[in-house]
């Protein structure tokens, strides 16, 4: 059994990411995020922290806008059509989940589908799904990074992705296709998803519940990527798999912290550096 070392991977691309921004500052171009938070969701305003401390270690300017819970669905699309105007400005990014009053898909559709590097946009997913350049879901794409990084192979492999979520299920899948793998999506509604997962080669698990992939999901000498993160009551992070019963029937497994989560934020940086190219 191999550790994927997430942390060091991520590391290794906002490295070169920061390589990259100093030469687009020497052709004069600069990188610029803006991100938006509404409301004060504790949880949202770390990754917002988390991604503005990113940004300023790869030297991309990020500009914040942390607006109450109050705000308005208006005054929410007015900043975004000002900021799909302003030039100056690159990517844009609202942090989920949006006060409940407002929609969160009208409020995606809302942002210039050319910075909309969370990817979250039905143009860029329609991009993806058709094989077209644009930008990809960050988690998904960071999980390809990883297994590439790891010198996986994926072509031709039988790939199982548990979870069909819009922002990782669903566009996992696609990528794990355009790498030409054989791809297989479960969910919950699927009727016997040991026997499926059992013949995967590579397992990637979101499914949103603590430890919830034990070894007998699991093919001997699998590849096991896991999604997901949730806080235990001891306070220490777990993913959903069972990394202690799971990991020695692997060849490659991705621990948690410090597997898919760091590449989240590393491949939006990479997102926002593409957007200027
Ligand atoms: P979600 O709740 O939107 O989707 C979960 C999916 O799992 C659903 O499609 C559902 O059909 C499937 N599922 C639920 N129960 C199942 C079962 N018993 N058997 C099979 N499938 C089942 O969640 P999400 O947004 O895709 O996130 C999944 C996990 O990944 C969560 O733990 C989340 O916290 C984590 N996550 C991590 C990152 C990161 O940066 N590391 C990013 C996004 C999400």
């Amino acid at each position: 059994m191999q550790l994927i070392n997430g942390k060091e991977i991520s590391m290794q691309i906002k490295d070169e990411l920061k390589v990259k921004v100093e030469e687009l500052k020497k052709e004069g171009k600069e990188v610029t995020l803006a991100v938006i938070l509404v409301g004060d969701d504790p949880a949202s305003a770390v990754y917002v922290g988390n991604k503005k401390k990113a940004c300023e270690y790869i030297g991309i300017n990020s500009l914040s806008y942390e607006l109450p819970a109050s705000t308005t669905r208006e005054e929410l699309l007015s900043l975004i059509s000002k900021l799909n105007n302003d030039e100056k400005v690159n990517g844009i990014l609202v942090q989920l989940p949006l006060p409940k009053h407002i929609n969160e898909d009208e409020i995606i559709k809302a942002i210039d589908p050319s910075k909309d590097v969370d990817g979250f946009h039905p143009e860029n997913v329609g991009r993806l799904s058709i094989g077209q350049k644009g930008f990809v879901s960050c988690t998904p794409a960071g999980v390809i990074e990883l297994l590439k990084r790891s010198g996986i192979s994926i072509e031709g492999k039988n790939c199982v992705v548990i979870g069909r979520s819009n922002i990782v299920g669903k566009p996992m899948a696609m990528l794990l296709l355009r790498e030409n793998g054989t791809v297989t999506i479960t969910h919950s509604r699927t009727a016997d998803l040991k026997s499926v997962t059992s013949k995967a080669d590579i397992l990637v698990v979101a499914i949103g519940k603590p430890k919830f992939i034990t070894a007998d999901y699991v093919k001997e000498g699998a590849v096991v990527i896991d999604v997901g993160i949730h806080r235990m009551e001891n306070k220490k992070l777990c993913g959903d798999v069972d990394f202690d019963d799971v990991a020695e029937k692997t060849s490659f497994i991705t621990p948690v912290p410090g597997g898919v989560g760091p590449m989240t934020i590393a491949m939006l940086m990479k997102n926002c550096v593409e957007s200027v190219l």
